[in-house]
C-alpha cells in the first residue's frame, strides 16, 4: 500500500514539474509576454470611475482620514465631493492624490479645492493636485478657496512647482500643456472682523451648475482662519468640518444636512501617549500632545464632556 502511495506521489510530482516547466517555457516567448503586457495595460486603462459622475447625486469620497501621525494605510485630510459632473476637494493632505488616482477618479474633472485651514496635513498635496490634474487634461486654472492667507499658500506652491511646469510645457508642447490652464487661482473668502465663536457666520463662496458651497467659520484657535464647508446640490447637502473644537454654531448649520463629515480626537488616547512620552523622557512630544487637546473635538463629546466648555 505504502508503495502505491509513494509511486503516486512521484508521478504527481513529475506531472507538476512538467506543467511548471512548460508554463515557464511559454512565458519566455517574447510575443506572448508582449500580449500579456498589452492586455494588462488595456485593462488598467479601461478602469475609470466615470460612473460616479453619471447622475444627479451628491457623493462623498473620503480620500484621506489620518491624523498628522504617520500612517501607512491612510492619507492625511481629504474629502472629495462629487456633484454636477465634477469633483471638489476639501483639503489636500499628503498622499491623498494617490487615492484619487488609484480609485480611478477622472482627474480632469476637478472643479475646485476648498481648504479648511493651512495646517500642513491639510494642504501638503496641493502642488501634486494642481500639476497632475493639469497634465491629465483639466480644461482651465484650478480655483483654490480658503480664508485670507490662501493667496500665500497658492503663491508658494506655484513657485515651488514653477520649474517643473516649465519643463513639462517645453517637453510636451504648449498645446498639450498650456501654462494658462496649469495655473492656480487663489479665491480668498473673508469674514469681517475677528472670529466670532459664539454665533453662526457663513459666506456663500461658490455657485455653479446648481451647486452652492458655503464657508462656515469654526473654532480651531489659535489657528485662524478655519472654515467648515457646506455643499448643497439639488436638495442634497454635505458639511465637512475641517479641524474644529466643539463649536455649537456648526451644529446649527449642519443640523439638516444629509451627511456631516466631522473630525474627532480621543483626548484620552492622546493623554496616554503623552504620559508614556514623559516616562520615556520625550518632553518635546509630551508638550505637543498636551497642546493638541484644546483645538479638536473630543470623540466622547456626545457623552457631555465637550458640551460643558
Ligand atoms: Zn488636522
Ligand atoms: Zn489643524
Amino acid at each position: 500500500m505504502a508503495g502505491w502511495i509513494r509511486g503516486g506521489a512521484i508521478v504527481l510530482g513529475g506531472l507538476v514539474a512538467l506543467v511548471l516547466a512548460a508554463w515557464l517555457a511559454v512565458l519566455n516567448v517574447p510575443s506572448l509576454q508582449d500580449a500579456l503586457m498589452d492586455r494588462a495595460v488595456r485593462a488598467q486603462l479601461d478602469l475609470n470611475r466615470a460612473d460616479l459622475f453619471s447622475d444627479d447625486a451628491l457623493r462623498v469620497l473620503i480620500c484621506g482620514s489620518s491624523s498628522p501621525m504617520p500612517d501607512r494605510t491612510r492619507a492625511k485630510s481629504c474629502t472629495a465631493i462629487i456633484a454636477g459632473g465634477k469633483f471638489y476637494l476639501v483639503d489636500t493632505g499628503p498622499e491623498m492624490w494617490e487615492n484619487i488616482m488609484t480609485w480611478r477618479v477622472p482627474a480632469e474633472r476637478i472643479g475646485g479645492v476648498f481648504l479648511s485651514h493651512f495646517h500642513s496635513d491639510h494642504i501638503g498635496e496641493l502642488g501634486e493636485v494642481n500639476m497632475n490634474s493639469w497634465a491629465l487634461g483639466r480644461p482651465g486654472p484650478l480655483k483654490v478657496f480658503g480664508g485670507p492667507g490662501v493667496e500665500r499658500v497658492v503663491a508658494g506652491f506655484t513657485e515651488a512647482y514653477a520649474l517643473d511646469s516649465s519643463y513639462r510645457t517645453a517637453h510636451h508642447g504648449a498645446e498639450l500643456l498650456d501654462p494658462a490652464k496649469g495655473r492656480m487661482e487663489a479665491m480668498p473668502v473673508r469674514f469681517e472682523g475677528p472670529p466670532v465663536v459664539t454665533r453662526n457666520r457663513t459666506i456663500r463662496a461658490f455657485e455653479e451648475d446648481g451647486l452652492t458651497v458655503t464657508a462656515i467659520e469654526v473654532s480651531h484657535s489659535p489657528i485662524e482662519p478655519a472654515y467648515a464647508w457646506r455643499f448643497d446640490y439639488k436638495g442634497r447637502s454635505v458639511v465637512v468640518s475641517g479641524d474644529t473644537a466643539y463649536h455649537p454654531p456648526l451644529a446649527a448649520t449642519a443640523k439638516d444636512a444629509d451627511v456631516l463629515v466631522h473630525e474627532a480626537q480621543s483626548n484620552e488616547m492622546v493623554m496616554r501617549i503623552r504620559n508614556a512620552a514623559i516616562e520615556n523622557g520625550n518632553a518635546r512630544l509630551a508638550k505637543i500632545l498636551s497642546d493638541i487637546t484644546t483645538y479638536h473635538l473630543p470623540h466622547d463629546s456626545h457623552r457631555g464632556g465637550a458640551y460643558r466648555q
